[in-house]
């Protein structure tokens, strides 16, 4: 079976991690089929109010981040044409009916049946009005929402009965939801425009999406959906379930708060590999650990292992996972980012490979720019005598990998120093700094001219 996955947002706001999870699971889903695999990036912006270009955008360039360039992109808003025709057929076939009940009407009904101990299920009340009670409701100037009639009956739709939709999760395995517990979902609304149940079924169905991975909150959803696709004529897809992430506190991750957005991380310098890690594996089994690339993170993605229950994720794992990845990239991968800070180009290598151990993101690296070229601030030098020593002895230059040691040992000889008091007052005074990558690496970068002034 091919594997033409969609991910479907609505642009209005920033993606999150959470959000990326979805992404990434159809993503790697789909690519481990290689070429083969088709994604589909969908934007669901039939709310137009709360839709923005921004945020489609902002979604495009954030998946991009992370590795993702869908293979087609569609947009809700461009497809109310066919949308339309397939509520023509729904009316046609008899299963998409108007009501009159306005929110408060609703809510009052809803009150009773809980008051009676009833699950406050939609009874149909509107198929009892005769087409006369209709045209004279419409005369009167209300307009109707029209609700699709669930296949939850036998002869009589104020009977229903037990109806079970049932399909074989990819996440959580076989699963079952009785459509005889649900109310008739509304398809659409008084003022004409179509709910997000309606067109994504006949996207997924005209567009033949064959698998659909979404969070489990979509799991009821999918029960109704299924019974959509088959009144439209489509073979429903497969579908699977991923449990959602939530924070430490057990809080659910919103869009509109923009907190964890892939943009924020972006901008604090969190490399894209560490956030994309962290969405993934967490919840599934086996340690949190930083992929290379997504190709490795798909080998690990086994949808069966996935958690059932919500999973808790600790946005400081992001920092860890995000220095381990740092510690490792080769210079190639920061060669611009270096060239921008100042680094001379020939350098660049050298320079990477000395500090990048001391540094959680890249751009810290400016911090060792300075030192190295830059004009650090030093502190007062208080052991005169012994840094005099040491200038003294300094090798001529081309300096390379032995020349710290050389220096050091024959500054040894000269003063008697060893160990910590040999070495913390040079590092003092070369860097202004009681910690830092290894000296043996810096100094021929520093170089002796700026070694020799900074002794002085
Ligand atoms: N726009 C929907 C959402 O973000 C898509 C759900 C789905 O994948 O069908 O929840």
């Amino acid at each position: 079976m091919t594997r033409r996955v969609r991910f479907a947002p609505s642009p209005t706001g920033y993606i999150h991690i959470g959000n990326l999870r979805t992404a990434l699971f159809n993503w790697l889903f789909a690519k481990e089929q290689g070429e083969a695999g088709h994604f589909l990036l969908r934007y669901d912006d039939t709310d137009r109010e709360r839709s923005k270009a921004e945020y489609a955008e902002a979604i495009l360039a954030d998946l991009e981040w992370i590795g993702i360039r869908p293979d087609a992109i569609d947009r809700q808003s461009d497809r109310i044409a066919v949308y339309d025709a397939a509520v023509a057929r729904l009316k046609a076939a008899g299963v998409l009916y108007p009501c009159f009940e306005t929110p408060e009407d609703l809510e009052l009904k809803r009150k009773r049946q809980m008051a009676r101990g009833l699950p406050p299920i939609y009874g149909r009340e509107a198929l009892r009005l005769s087409e006369a009670e209709r045209q004279r409701l419409v005369a009167e100037g209300h307009v109707p929402h029209w609700r699709f009639l669930l296949p939850n009956f036998e002869r009589d739709p104020f009977a229903p009965r037990r109806s079970e939709v049932t399909w074989d999760d990819l996440v959580l395995g076989p699963q079952v939801v009785d459509l005889a517990s649900l109310s008739d979902p509304v398809l659409v609304r008084e003022d004409g425009t179509y709910l997000y149940t309606l067109c994504s079924v006949v996207d997924d169905g005209e567009l033949g999406i064959d698998h659909v991975i979404r969070g489990g909150d979509h799991i009821t959803n999918t029960g109704i959906q299924i019974a959509l696709f088959q009144a439209l004529g489509f073979a429903p897809p497969r579908f699977g379930h991923h449990n959602l992430l939530t924070t430490v506190e057990g809080e659910g991750l919103s869009k509109r708060s923009g907190a964890l957005s892939l943009r924020s991380l972006r901008e604090e310098g969190i490399e894209p590999m560490a956030v994309a890690s962290l969405a993934v594996l967490t919840g599934l089994s086996g340690a949190i650990e930083a992929a290379p690339d997504l190709a490795a993170l798909g080998r690990r993605l086994v949808l069966t292992e996935v958690s059932a229950s919500a999973s808790k994720f600790d946005p400081a794992e992001l920092e860890r996972l995000s220095a381990e990845i740092v510690h490792a990239l080769p210079a190639e991968r920061v060669r611009p980012a270096l060239e921008a800070m100042g680094v001379p180009p020939e350098e660049v290598d050298a320079f990477w490979s000395a500090v990048r151990g001391n540094c959680a993101r890249v751009a810290e690296a400016a911090v060792w720019r300075e030192v190295v070229y830059g004009a650090p601030s030093l502190p007062a030098l208080e052991d005169a005598g012994f840094l005099a020593s040491a200038l003294a002895l300094l090798p001529p230059e081309p300096w390379g990998p032995t020349t710290w040691k050389e220096w050091t040992e024959a500054v040894k000889g000269a003063t008697g120093r060893r160990g910590r008091a040999l070495f913390m007052p040079l590092r003092l005074a070369l860097t202004g700094l009681d910690h830092g990558p290894e000296l043996a690496a810096l100094l021929p970068l520093i170089g002796r001219e700026r070694v020799a002034a900074r002794l002085a």
